[in-house]
């Protein structure tokens, strides 16, 4: 017998997520093809498969069934066992079975594919322009979810019935749309509805063409999108993007913009292909890119001084169609006021966007699950997590072990929680800042979706060090009143953590952790940070010496404040702002933060690193006031010079001492020597540049000081700061330099956005004692 004839039988079962993203279609449509027999069907949380037919049919169909499933699927694993052959005589996909506390991995909202993209700007087709077409590959999942097993009764679809057409479509295995749960046409689907700022309906023939026409003339229009309403204006029009920049009590913060195509994003910035690739991925997330400032008509106010715009392509046919209609860039920026989170349904956005947006787009699909847009920027040709969000949440991180059930609250800013279970860490989409009742309403619903969701009942809750965060308070009530351990961690020790497990990283590293603030052991407030950790524990084994803060949490919306925090702090209280653009500032709130310094009132101590970009930043005249989170840092950084000489790298003096074990780097003659350039009028950008070097070289050389005592080879960074590209880069550089192993965030961010993660791992590791 030849051996091509030879016949055999696979049992395979596949887990990830492979359910309602058209997974058993394509398998069907693989197992016809290749003239195999068998079944395939869903059961709780996998899909299995048996086929049978000629052995290098089946090979073929092993291979392509791991290489090419269908976009929206992720496959974790894949076992395949072969047996004697069953006889089928032909392939039928058979009715799911359901096992219960069984889960499933939930698919993420996915960008309009091709297919259906097609399908809105061909005239004669029946979805022509309408808005809320998908299919198995693409479209809204979970937004939409409200339980499992997905299926449409169990989503926000459940209100539509759907048309004969459509039902048709929904049962052809060999329809795209076969059990696509959202599928919809503009004879049985949701719908839009336009009105203006008094809830009168605006009377026109097309609606979407209609808001297009506002949107050129300059007004704001909040529309309801996937996950929430964004408001949306003229990226073009200075004028508008200011008002809206009024209204929104955002001054400086920058907006993303939305472009219909790639060939635009090329007018406005300077964009790599792998930079394209993630633009134009599945996920479609907000992707940070080099402004080409001489070439782009973008109002300046979309971006303030900044050399990076956040730009996104269309993700749903909504956005397409009228991103085509108004012919111009858009602002796409989240539907809320200043810091809540994002408005939802349709009444909650007339109350709360009355007052910014001219007009509402409004539709009639129920949005479950919140959900922002994801941010990303690109480096060393691999995307880095900013903030993740769509098309990523809920899919999990996976875990090298394990886990118990554990719930990890996060912190108080960018927070997202993480629930684990098995190997998987579901950490969740962007929650926002916790510092008002509607977000920890949104943190509390969302928790409750993912328990559901996921099977999930905590064994053990754990939040950060620091008592006053809501998620904090949130953590300590929920465990008490289900008598679980709460377990706290250290605000950086979850920072390294972080990075270690999406590194697989289990050995001891030399962390490295640079932000703005985090809770101390201390009670200090830390943010330079360096630590031997491994999953268990860590160690304090250097710091940036402390320096006080003036007037505590002031001094960070005030970097002025901070950076008399270091100069009087370091250099002495009769230290002479002579010569020094701080010599501008109101004599008598200079002598208030004097008076603070020298009593020691509201002067809390911090080591943070981004405390001292804020500080030289103000201290070259930079920013006087930080509108959004790490504004005049990173306003340093803007000013730092793109291409800077191959010679040799000049940084400032610095010193250190070793105090109880623990390396204090001291900074009195690195401020002794920014003064005097400040006082020389040395450029800002090369004093910027110094800087960012300056603290590169400290980092390896602080790495290297503890490697010779730890023997420890691999250096793991976190922390916000590390969102600073150039010191990024040149730490990377000089760690890889010194023969470092450096580890870094890709998956989750490195500012608060990935505490969550950290704060799991270390939860599952520690000894508890039974409450
Ligand atoms: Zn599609
Ligand atoms: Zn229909």
């Amino acid at each position: 017998m030849k051996k091509s004839s030879v016949k055999q039988r696979a049992i395979i079962n596949v887990q990830g997520v492979v359910q309602g993203v058209g997974f058993r279609p394509f398998v069907y449509r693989l197992a016809v093809q290749h003239n195999l027999r068998g079944w395939v069907r869903n059961t709780s949380g996998k899909v299995e498969i048996e086929v049978e037919g000629k052995e290098s049919e089946l090979a073929d169909f092993l291979r392509r069934l791991e290489t090419h499933p269908p976009p929206m699927a992720r496959i974790e694993h894949i076992r395949t066992t072969f047996s004697t052959l069953a006889g089928y005589t032909d392939f039928r996909i058979h009715a799911s079975v359901s096992h219960r506390d069984k889960y499933q991995l939930v698919s993420p909202d996915i960008a309009t594919c091709k297919d259906c993209r097609d399908e809105i700007f061909n005239p004669s087709d029946r979805r022509y322009h309408y808005p809320f077409t998908n299919c198995t590959n693409c479209g809204p999942r979970f937004t939409i979810i409200e339980d499992i097993p997905y299926d449409r009764p169990q989503t926000t679809m459940r209100a539509f019935k759907m048309c004969p057409r459509c039902e048709q479509e929904y049962r052809d295995p060999l329809n795209r749309r076969f059990h696509a749960q959202p599928n919809a046409c503009p004879e049985c689907g949701p719908q839009l509805e336009l009105i203006d700022a008094n809830g009168k309906a605006v009377k026109c023939a097309d609606v979407i063409k209609k808001a297009g026409e506002l949107l050129k003339a300059g007004k704001i229009l909040a529309i309801r999108g996937l996950g929430g309403f964004q408001l949306a204006c003229d990226a073009t029009n200075q004028q508008t993007v200011n008002l809206l920049r009024d209204r929104k009590h955002r001054p400086a913060k920058p907006f993303a913009v939305m472009m219909a195509a790639i060939s635009d994003v090329k007018k406005h910035c300077i964009v790599s292909p792998d930079e394209i690739e993630l633009l134009e991925s599945p996920q479609a997330p907000v992707v940070l890119l080099r402004w080409n400032n001489k070439k782009s008509d973008l109002a300046q106010s979309v971006a303030p001084d900044l050399k990076y715009l956040g730009i996104m392509l269309p993700y749903t046919p909504l956005h397409h169609l009228l991103l085509h209609e108004a012919g111009v860039p858009l602002v796409m920026t989240s539907g809320n006021l200043s810091e809540e989170p994002i408005a939802k349904d349709n009444d909650e956005a007339l109350v709360r966007l009355k007052g910014i947006a001219d007009y509402f787009l409004l539709h009639n699909r129920g949005i479950y699950a919140r959900y922002d847009d994801s941010v990303y920027m690109v480096e060393e040709n691999k995307p880095i997590s900013l903030r993740r969000a769509r098309g990523y949440a809920p899919y999990p991180v996976h875990l090298p072990y394990k886990s118990k059930q554990i719930l990890a609250c996060g912190a108080e800013l960018k927070n997202t929680f993480c629930l684990t279970r098995d190997d998987h860490a579901f950490i969740s989409q962007h929650i926002g800042d916790m510092e008002n009742a509607e977000t920890l309403e949104h943190f509390e619903q969302t928790i409750e979706l993912y328990k559901r969701l996921f099977r999930i009942e905590p064994d053990i809750i754990a939040c950060d060090l620091h008592p006053e965060y809501l998620p904090s308070k949130y953590a300590a009530r929920v465990a008490s009143e289900n008598s679980v351990p709460l377990i706290t961690v250290q605000h950086h020790h979850a920072h390294i953590v972080s990075c270690m497990v999406e590194n697989s990283v289990e050995t001891p590293v030399i962390g490295v952790a640079f932000d703005g603030v985090g809770y101390g052991t201390d009670g200090a407030i830390w943010g330079g940070e360096f630590l031997v950790a491994d999953w268990h524990s860590f160690q304090r084994v250097g710091q940036f010496e402390y320096v006080p803060m003036p007037g505590g949490a002031a001094a960070i919306k005030k970097p002025y404040r901070m950076a008399l925090g270091y100069l009087y702090g370091l250099l002495g209280i009769d230290f002479s702002l002579a010569g020094l653009p701080l010599a501008k500032l109101n004599t008598t709130e200079t002598a208030i933060i004097k008076q603070q310094l020298q009593k020691r009132i509201n002067c809390p101590l911090t080591s943070s690193t981004g405390r001292l970009f804020d500080a030289v930043a103000a201290l070259t005249g930079l920013s006087n006031e930080s509108t959004y989170e790490a504004q005049a840092a990173i306003a340093l950084e803007m000013q730092a010079p793109d291409k800077f000489g191959r010679g040799k790298i000049v940084t400032y003096p610095w010193s250190y001492e070793t105090q109880n074990g623990v390396i204090m780097i001291k900074l009195k003659e690195l401020f002794s020597a920014i003064v005097d350039d400040v006082r020389r009028n040395v450029a800002v950008s090369e004093i910027s540049l110094k800087l960012h070097q300056t603290v590169a070289g400290i980092t390896v050389e602080m790495c290297n000081k503890i490697s010779q005592q730890t023997g420890i080879k691999q250096v793991a960074l976190s922390g916000g700061v590390f969102q600073n590209r150039l010191l990024l880069q040149l730490t990377t550089n000089g760690l890889r330099q010194a023969d470092f192993q450096v580890f870094t965030h890709h998956l989750v961010p490195c500012n608060d956005g990935g505490l969550s993660l950290g704060q799991a791992v270390i939860a599952n590791f520690r000894k508890v004692k039974a409450p």
